[in-house]
């Protein structure tokens, strides 16, 4: 259910009705729009719409049918914009986060975000905990790779982003991650998300294998649902009968999220293809879509990586593809921040 309280309503008025309805039960998330305030009332049991229809200040009361309420458009019908080291996600920015899958040692982390700043690059993705499907596969360096990851974001001026496997892990992820990212194949650990709702960064939650739009945004519901607003949605492919591609990368994901939600949708061509020429194809279409930003995979040296080589662009490769979605996006009328490179 949403409150739309007046245009002008008085903060006492907005109080108010906040104390109303936590007495029935519900907590209160507010949204300060340009026009209107709108409360967000979730958990409680039972009320009659007209009671608070009464309240004064009180514009209209909307029962939301859709399972999602916080992440919804009709709560909160301007973009969330979310800043991570001066890039923007959403609104009329496309934000860009590059690296190799996993971290596999300070060498191979220095190079490849060497020449990512070279680029403009200013957040660092690296996996330190790897979700694999194989128990044999590398699993990740663990925390180690989290101290090698933000040793050289900090060395180059960039921020870090990494999956989070499990609860536990949290403290030791704020200690060195800017986002946390939560993977697709833990889209549905409903009480890791319940926990990143109280974290104070923001998280990127990747879309299922198999999951539905209305799925990814219940998971992001999750998160907000605990306090924590700052949820970044990424489309990094589906599975469907074909196998030419690793997974089907599912670009109406961009329209869809934007029509039904508030929060930034980011496009991961990397996982979403599994293959390295289809990964600037598709990234040139997502940000033609108008998607919120980028996650691709790019290594120093792909034919050494010790995992998703096959999928990692080149340096040369990504820089030429960045220099293509710098001028693709004004023309849907964004823009990919960056880094300033100073020449000297
Ligand atoms: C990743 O980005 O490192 C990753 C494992 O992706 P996904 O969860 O989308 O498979
Ligand atoms: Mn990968």
């Amino acid at each position: 259910m949403l409150v739309i309280m007046r245009h002008g309503a008085s903060q006492e008025q907005i109080e108010n009705v906040i104390n109303f309805i936590k007495k029935k039960g519900f907590d209160a998330h507010v949204s300060t729009g340009e026009l209107h305030t709108v409360i967000g009332c979730v958990g409680g049991k039972v009320v009659d719409p007209r009671d608070i229809e009464l309240l004064d200040g009180v514009k209209e009361v909307i029962k939301i049918t859709s399972s999602y309420k916080l992440a919804s458009r009709i709560f909160q019908p301007q973009d969330t914009v979310i800043e991570v080291n001066g890039i923007k996600f959403g609104g009329s920015h496309t934000g860009v986060i590059a690296g190799p899958c996993t971290i596999e040692s300070y060498e191979e982390m220095d190079e490849t975000a060497a020449k990512l700043k070279e680029t403009g690059v200013k957040i660092l993705r690296g996996g330190a905990f790897k979700p694999r499907t194989s128990p044999y596969a590398f699993q990740g360096m663990g925390e180690e790779g989290l101290k090698i990851i933000r040793e050289v974001a900090d060395k180059y001026g960039m921020a870090v982003t990494s999956e989070v496997m499990e609860i536990s892990q949290i403290p030791m992820f704020l200690d060195y991650v800017d986002i946390l990212q939560v993977g697709a194949r833990n889209m549905q650990n409903f009480n890791l998300l319940k926990e990143l709702g109280y974290v104070n960064k923001p998280v990127m939650v990747k879309r299922g294998l198999s999951a539905t739009f209305e799925e990814l945004l219940m998971a992001a519901e999750y998160v907000m649902s605990g306090g924590n607003r700052e949820v970044i949605l990424c489309e990094r492919g589906i599975r469907t009968f074909e196998r030419v591609t690793r997974n089907t990368l599912d670009l109406s994901a961009i329209p869809v999220i934007k029509k039904l939600s508030h929060l930034p949708i980011i496009i991961d061509p990397s996982h979403g293809t599994g293959l390295r020429d289809k990964v600037a194809p598709m990234s040139r279409a997502a940000v033609a879509a108008g998607c919120d930003g980028l996650i691709i995979e790019v290594h120093y040296d792909p034919d050494t990586a010790l995992c998703d080589g096959a999928q990692s662009l080149y340096p040369e490769q990504f820089s030429d593809l960045y220099s293509d979605l710098k001028k693709i996006a004004p023309i849907v009328g964004k823009s990919i921040d960056t880094q300033e490179i100073k020449t000297v």
